[in-house]
């Protein structure tokens, strides 16, 4: 019996390790992924604004040894979602169970002037690549924006405005600076109001200037202006983006999509494919575009997956359940807790912000990093 799984993110890497766990060298499980390593999301801004390096935050692909687990690194370059197969540079891989768990794919080039005229922080380059620009940035006008939607860990953009606000306080810059945010929400995060409302003080307090329901459709690199969806300009000497996000390619040519995205059940993540998941980000399930919301998600095919092979059954469904801890600057961290039910209201909880929580976000990457690859890593406090 051969699980394939494609991705080894969130999703991926949790699936793995759950199958592992329960049927150890019994189950051939085979991980598919073209990178090197995993990041956490939050480490790319641990980098960018020069709290760790790059070499700390990747954790590599070699280090996934784990019973049953074979990891492959190579590109998927199709899939028959009804024949269950997959084409890859390194061979072809027929499945009794595939699970699709390859995110969503980042095109920066899709808008224009953002490459000539700005840059964007949610690949792993794109941010690394900011760190050094962060350091010889000497003060002015910086603008964080969101290019479309929908787009990855909604409060990400939030994060990032106040982290900017104190890494320019911190250098001396702040003074001679204007710190912007535009975003599509009509709030920072709209399930939580609670943590809305202390992003939004936040913002006030510290002169942060914010920007709802709005898209940054465009810069024009020679006037330094950014040129927003309801024809508005804002001026810029930084621009940091949120890139366009889209399945990548070979999800949208195998026919599992609609609309973009992998529709599937959202309790059990099946598609329309018999045998066939999916789960993360690839997926338009209902959840916003976050790694706890894919590691979620494969507990949940984890146990399908289980009870089908020891002939059992599992009432174990998508809850929609996670928690996000988000920086606000001065080493203070939130944590929001928020529940997307299907059919209902989303409700969301706040915690802090609050530098005690800042152990409990450390212990959040520790925890998944001995998990998934077996080793012990102390997140930014090495
Ligand atoms: C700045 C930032 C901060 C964030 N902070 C948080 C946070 O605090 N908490 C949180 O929960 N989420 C956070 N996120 C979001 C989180 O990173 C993603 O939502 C999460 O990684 C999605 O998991 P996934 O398993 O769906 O996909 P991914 O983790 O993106 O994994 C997909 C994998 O598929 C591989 N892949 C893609 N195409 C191919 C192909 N053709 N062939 C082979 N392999 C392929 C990729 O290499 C990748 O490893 C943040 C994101 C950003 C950008």
């Amino acid at each position: 019996m051969r699980i394939v799984i494609l991705g080894a993110g969130f999703g991926g890497l949790e699936l793995s390790t759950l199958l592992s766990e329960e049927f150890g060298d019994d189950l051939d499980v085979v991980l598919i992924d073209k990178g090197e390593g995993f990041v956490f999301g939050f480490s790319k801004l641990d980098v960018m604004f020069g709290y760790t390096d790059a070499a700390h935050v990747l954790h590599r692909f070699d280090d996934v040894v784990k019973p049953g687990v074979r990891f492959v690194r190579a590109e998927v370059t199709a899939i028959d979602p009804v024949a269950k197969v997959v084409s890859t540079d390194a061979g072809t891989f027929e499945a009794d169970f595939l699970v699709v768990a390859l995110g969503a794919d980042l095109h920066p080039q899709d808008t224009p002037g953002l490459l000539e005229g700005g840059y964007e922080f949610y690949t792993v380059p794109g941010a690394f690549e900011l760190r050094d620009v962060l350091d010889q940035f000497e003060g002015g006008r910086v603008l964080v924006g969101v290019t479309s939607t929908p787009f990855k860990c909604p409060p990400a953009p939030s994060e990032t405005t106040l982290l900017v606000n104190d890494f320019l306080q911190a250098r001396g810059l702040r003074e001679r600076s204007e710190v912007s945010l535009v975003m599509p929400l009509p709030v920072p995060i709209p399930p939580s109001p609670q943590a809305s409302e202390a992003i939004l003080a936040a913002f006030e307090q510290r002169g942060i200037n914010w920007h709802p329901g709005k898209l940054v459709r465009a810069l024009d690199p020679d006037r330094k202006v950014a040129v927003l969806s309801d024809g508005d300009e804002l001026p810029y000497d930084l621009f940091l983006g949120v890139p366009v996000h889209r399945a990548p390619a070979v999800v949208v040519a195998s026919g599992l999509t609609e609309d973009g995205w992998i529709p599937v059940d959202p309790l059990t993540l099946q598609t329309k494919f018999a045998g066939v998941y999916a789960v993360g980000d690839v997926t338009s399930v209902g959840t916003p575009k976050a790694g706890v919301f894919a590691e979620g998600q494969a507990t949940v095919v984890a146990a399908a997956i289980i009870a089908t092979l020891r002939n059992s059954t599992t009432d174990h469904t998508y809850d929609g359940h996670g928690i996000c801890y988000m920086e606000f600057g001065g080493h203070e961290i939130a944590k929001i807790d928020v529940t997307f039910l299907s059919g209902a209201r989303p409700a969301g909880s706040l915690e802090g912000p609050d530098a005690n929580l800042a152990a409990d976000k450390s212990a959040f990457g520790t925890e998944r990093i001995q998990r998934w690859f077996g080793k012990a890593w102390t997140g930014i406090d090495a």
